[in-house]
């Protein structure tokens, strides 16, 4: 049978088929049966001139607001979008016809000839206005992200955005200044990670030596203070790197020191006993020879004749001859013991004054671990300039133990060592991590308070007071009680370190004036 071709006929036709094959005549069933009278692979080929022939007679003619380049746009967006399905295809393109047919309201009218190019350089410019429009918002967030770590990027990038604004696009020069920005940035967030891995690298080292270095608490403490320095500060990988470089040679000298120090001390024990035994020995054999000669005189008086007497003068003068070769003998060794004794005595004291300098590295006084002058220093300027930046108050307590020089009388240097280390580690343990312990003098201290005022100055001063009559300083099993007298100031607008310090100074010599133990306000 052929194929009929009029819609007519392959509906009819279709209807037919149905019946035949005894299915009920359902929209989906008739699609099938329509699909299969007509042949499902040719119906585009078929209706091609059909859609084509509206379409171009829509193009050659002319409709009043339509201009030429909007109908070539139109037709190209259809060809594009559906030209892969040629049902759709020719749906679309039906459907262009009638649009065109009906005309197009609202489209400004064009030369046909420039349209195109005029077209192009219209969608060009709204493409690249928005990206450069998004670049620019993109470079203002990325300068408030980093403005407060890196205010110079921040600066670079506000101008590109700023310049990007203008319109003009993004020329050469603005392309080298933003992949220089990038560049620049990726650098900052490299040498942070750099820094984190600095940073790590210098905790180990901070306990390299703390074998050797373990029962002498300054040392350690010193090591700390240093790095909670070097944390406080505005961390920067170049003087991380000095820091290590620093703190390695410092802890492998410290070690070198120390155990020449503890040999050398050692030699001088071992001097002292030798000389010790020797002088015992000494002393033994003129006992001996004491009694020896109390046996000859007994014996000489009881001595009957020459013959007898002259075995005694013999033998006498062996014993005489013997305790004069022990004499000599020991002389001789103790001479040498001696020198040896001054010249071990003299490295201990070599040793340690070098260890008191490479311990002023370190910024820490030895026998409190508090700052020395010059860590104290340091943190002053710096708690001053960071109470400047952030408008913040800074309060200091001077304080000076009293009748010190009565503890050291009546107890011993050695203790009153103790006591000042007593009052460091009391002080220390009530204090915030971000105040600071200083010596100040010999037993003299200061306290910086950062974010204090004058009233909290005061209480803190106070409670270490309280403090110290519960934690006794303990001394031959005896109770020994510190107390000190103390000044604290509040620094005003613009003061300089000296003058609140010496606010501080007047108010403690104020407090010992009236009495002592007690805080006075500068
Ligand atoms: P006050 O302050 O109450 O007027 O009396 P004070 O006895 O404390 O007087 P002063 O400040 O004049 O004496 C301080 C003493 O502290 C004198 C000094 O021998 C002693 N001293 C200073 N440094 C040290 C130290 O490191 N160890 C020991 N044991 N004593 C020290
Ligand atoms: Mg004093
Ligand atoms: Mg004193």
């Amino acid at each position: 049978m052929e194929t009929p071709k009029q819609p007519v006929d392959i509906a009819r036709e279709a209807i037919r088929l149905l019946t035949r094959r005894q299915l009920p005549p359902t929209p989906d069933n008739f699609r099938k049966a329509y699909a299969d009278v007509s042949g499902q692979d040719a119906p585009e080929e078929a209706s091609w001139p059909a859609v084509l022939r509206p379409l171009l007679k829509q193009w050659e003619a002319h409709q009043t607001g339509l201009a030429q380049s909007r109908k070539r746009e139109m037709l190209e967006r259809v060809l594009i979008n559906f030209g892969k399905d040629g049902r759709l295809l020719q749906e679309k393109l039906a459907a262009l016809a009638k649009t065109w047919a009906e005309g197009a309201v609202g489209e400004p009218e064009e030369s046909p000839a420039s349209a195109p190019a005029a077209l192009e350089a219209t969608d060009a410019a709204r493409d690249n206005g928005g990206t450069l429009r998004a670049l620019a918002d993109n470079l203002r967030r990325l300068a408030a992200d980093c403005d407060a770590r890196w205010p110079d990027l921040a600066g670079r990038a506000f101008d590109l955005a700023r310049t990007l604004d203008g319109g003009s696009g993004l020329d050469a020069a603005r392309y080298e200044a933003w992949s220089a920005l990038w560049k620049d940035l990726l650098a900052r967030v490299n040498e942070e990670h750099e820094l984190s891995a600095g940073l790590k690298r210098l905790m180990g080292l901070l306990f390299l030596n703390i074998g050797e270095l373990v029962g002498d608490e300054a040392w350690l403490s010193g090591q700390f203070a240093a790095m909670e320095q070097l944390m406080a500060g505005d961390l920067q990988a170049e003087a991380l790197l000095e820091a290590e470089r620093g703190l390695r040679e410092l802890a492998h000298k410290q070690g070198v020191l120390k155990g020449s120090l503890d040999e050398a001390r050692d030699r001088l024990k071992t001097l002292i006993t030798t000389f010790i035994d020797r002088v015992g020995d000494m002393s033994r054999d003129a006992d001996g020879y004491q009694a020896r000669i109390g046996g000859y005189s007994e014996r000489i008086g009881q001595a009957r004749d020459i013959a007898e007497l002259g075995d005694l003068m013999g033998d006498l003068s062996a014993d005489v001859g013997g305790l004069r070769d022990a004499l000599l003998r020991n002389h001789g060794e103790l001479v040498a013991a001696r020198a040896e004794a001054e010249q071990a005595e003299e490295r201990v004291r070599e040793l340690e004054r070098e260890l008191a300098q490479v311990s002023v590295l370190v910024r820490e006084d030895q026998l409190t671990g508090a700052l020395n002058r010059r860590g104290m220093d340091e943190a002053f300027a710096r708690e001053l300039a960071r109470a400047d930046r952030l408008g913040e108050a800074l309060s200091v307590g001077l304080l000076d133990i009293d009748h010190f020089k009565k503890l050291n009388d009546g107890h011993g240097h050695q203790a009153g060592d103790e006591a000042l280390r007593h009052l460091a580690r009391v002080v220390r343990g009530l204090l915030r991590p971000t105040d600071s312990l200083a010596r100040y003098g010999g037993e003299e201290f200061l306290i910086l308070l950062p974010n204090s005022d004058v009233a909290e100055a005061e209480r803190i001063l106070q409670r270490i007071q309280r403090e110290l009559t519960r934690q006794f300083f303990m001394h031959d099993n005896e109770r020994v009680l510190i107390t000190f007298s103390a000044g604290v100031a509040q620094r005003q607008a613009g003061e300089d370190g000296a003058a609140l310090l010496a606010r501080a100074d007047a108010a403690m010599y104020q407090a010992k004036s009236l009495g002592r133990n007690r805080v006075e306000r500068g």
